[in-house]
């Protein structure tokens, strides 16, 4: 019955609690994700078409997910590619300084780790729905689709700052669908809010993107160190951007400032430029992220992706963190698992960990810094999110652990989706909201 009450639980919120002692949790992003709309939930083929085979994949999402950036469907000659590093190595058992240190620092997560896995493998109940969480309950509808909308190409070329989209509300709808009358927006450099109770639909040359009711975004033009006259697709995404249009963001007040900040930077890693995903920045420019001043007055919960690198683990504890005002930080383990309950990878692969780390920190508010106390408690080190990996390493959503009193203010910053209650910023922040990945309720 006990086991029962927590799969009615996890059907409600898309949360099922694993391990009580760690808050280990198994979630479902897109349950999670899908409370952010009225009138729509989230195509599961296509956030799970990662855990489809590759000749399914296509079927799988309606024919508009593919899972050509970040699958794995080139597992073959990624394998390839690894091994031929491995050689250049040497000895693997030569580690240098750090190498050992982030092999200590996962044999210090190993063991949390395996049981939080251990206890998902126990529940039962929650395995035999996996399989069913990944399949839409509605048919796919097979409409001709016009070619999605690549943001950053489109944003870092000229004509970008005279881009618009239109607004429409169920209301300034036709029978047909066809958005008349809605309200017309610039797309780049300028903060596009829902104020909405209900979804919006945004309608972008011939592509229609979902607004979550309550959000809002600010997509940023991309401005490219380097010119490059040879231009093209591949080359364009290995270049570097810059940050200098996050300051736009930077409230009036710090009474509207942001209770929970959550960053995913950029970082410059081989997985990211071999799969051209999108321009990276060295970590140095990280540093001018005005995180004091995004927070609000009583102070804010600070979330930052980081990656398996020791090195960069190094710059977030000595410079980052500390020119950020983030003091005492904690981890929490992003465990990804398949629909048959294994782990993605073998725990214990040196250059390719089955988990990622999110490091949690506080900022203090001005309130703070004039001796009143804060009223957020640090989230309890060590907790575990086990999901199924969507692919194009979309992250899964942090809405549960929200600090402070509600409706709290949120900002995810190099955001690629639209989450209701939050401000999105990024080059892409409507990446994922492209109305092919949606059903309807
Ligand atoms: N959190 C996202 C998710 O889960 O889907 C992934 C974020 S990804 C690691 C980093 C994002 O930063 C990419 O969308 C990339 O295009 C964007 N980006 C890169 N350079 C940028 C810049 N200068 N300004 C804004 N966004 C940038």
């Amino acid at each position: 019955a006990a086991a029962s009450e927590e799969v009615s639980f996890f059907l409600e919120t898309g949360v099922y609690r694993l391990l009580a002692d760690s808050g280990a949790v198994f979630m479902d992003p897109v349950r999670v994700l899908g409370e952010s709309y009225t009138r729509h939930s989230l195509r599961p083929s296509f956030y799970y078409s990662r855990s489809f085979p590759s000749s399914d994949k296509a079927a799988a999402a309606g024919g508009g997910g593919g899972d050509e950036r970040g699958s794995g469907s080139s597992g073959a000659s990624r394998k390839r590619k690894r091994k031929k590093k491995k050689k250049k190595k040497g000895d693997p058992r030569e580690l240098s300084e750090r190498e050992r240190a982030a092999e200590r620092r996962h044999q210090e997560a190993r063991p949390i780790l395996l049981k939080a896995h251990e206890s998902f493998l126990r529940a039962t109940e929650l395995l035999s729905a996996l399989s069913d969480m990944i399949q839409d309950g509605q048919m796919a509808e097979v409409e001709e689709e016009s070619p999605e909308v690549n943001f950053i190409e489109l944003g870092s070329l000229l004509q970008a700052s005279q881009c618009e989209l239109s607004l429409c509300s169920q209301g300034t709808q036709s029978g047909s669908g066809i958005c008349c009358g809605g309200m017309v927006s610039a797309l780049f450099d300028n903060s596009v809010c829902n104020e909405t109770d209900d979804d919006l639909e945004a309608v972008f040359l011939r592509n229609k993107y979902i607004i979550p009711k309550r959000s809002c975004f600010y997509m940023s033009i991309l401005y490219l160190f380097t010119f490059n006259a040879c231009f093209s697709l591949t080359n364009f995404m290995k270049r570097k951007s810059d940050l200098r249009q996050i300051r736009n963001l930077i409230p009036a007040h710090s009474d509207y400032g942001f209770n929970f900040i959550v960053v995913d930077p950029p970082w410059e890693n081989a997985s990211a430029s071999q799969k051209s995903l999108y321009p990276t920045l060295p970590s140095r420019h990280f540093l001018y992220i005005p995180v004091r001043q995004f927070a609000h007055t009583q102070g804010a919960l600070v979330a930052l992706w980081v990656t398996n690198r020791e090195k960069l683990r190094a710059f977030i504890e000595e410079e980052l963190f500390p020119a950020w005002g983030v003091a005492s930080s904690t981890a929490f383990y992003w465990l990804k698992v398949k629909a048959d309950g294994s782990m993605l990878c073998d725990l214990d692969l040196f250059h390719h960990r089955p988990y990622e780390c999110l490091l949690l920190g506080y900022v203090n508010g001005k309130e703070v810094d004039t001796g009143r106390d804060t009223t957020y408690r640090l989230p309890q080190n060590n907790h575990i999110i086990v999901t199924m990996p969507s692919a194009y390493s979309r992250k899964p959503p942090l809405g549960n652990y929200i600090p402070g009193p509600k409706p709290a203010r949120c900002i995810e910053l190099f955001a690629r989706e639209l989450i209701s209650g939050w401000t999105s910023w990024g080059n892409e922040p409507l990446h994922f909201q492209d109305s092919r990945y949606f059903i309807d309720k």
